[in-house]
């Protein structure tokens, strides 16, 4: 059973997103800042991963004074303290997840989106322990490259 969330979050899902970090600032003392704020919500509603210099695009016409120096190092503070995760899914400039849940990631060679599904199967590795050599697995996330359906009806 796969499910692919390939729309826009809905309201309700942001609203969650939000609520849930505002309480996660208050817990770690992070003052929220109208740039904090206005980067995490470009981030908890899309669901595309956007990367720094896309948001500072999005954001920079509300919020005059903020640099992309600025934004780089909100999201290198939220990622630090676990409000958002690193997508390294092409290698080039990182993308940010504002996902926490347990999920795995279509990426579109072609647009550069990147999809959260969730596949309960994938949620079992078939790694058998001798094959780690020692190693303790804590977490793990597919990346599967292809061109979207998006992308397939353009050509
Ligand atoms: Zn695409
Ligand atoms: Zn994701």
């Amino acid at each position: 059973m796969t499910f692919i969330r390939d729309m826009d979050m809905t309201r309700a899902a942001i609203d969650h997103r939000l609520h849930a970090f505002r309480g996660r600032c208050g817990e770690l003392g992070l003052s929220l800042t109208p740039q904090r704020l206005a980067i995490y919500q470009v981030l908890a509603s899309d669901d595309s991963h956007p990367g720094a210099e896309d948001i500072y695009r999005r954001i920079k016409p509300d919020l005059p004074s903020l640099s992309l120096g600025t934004v780089y190092r909100t999201l290198e503070l939220f990622e630090e303290h676990g409000l958002v995760s690193r997508v390294h899914a092409f290698g080039d400039q990182a993308r940010f997840d504002a996902n926490l849940d347990s999920h795995h990631h279509l990426v579109c060679i072609r647009c550069r989106r990147v999809i959260d599904f969730q596949d309960a199967q994938l949620e079992r590795l078939p790694v058998k322990p001798e094959g780690l050599n020692g190693f303790r697995v804590l977490t793990h996330r597919i990346h599967l490259l292809g061109v979207c359906h998006r992308c397939q009806t353009d050509a």
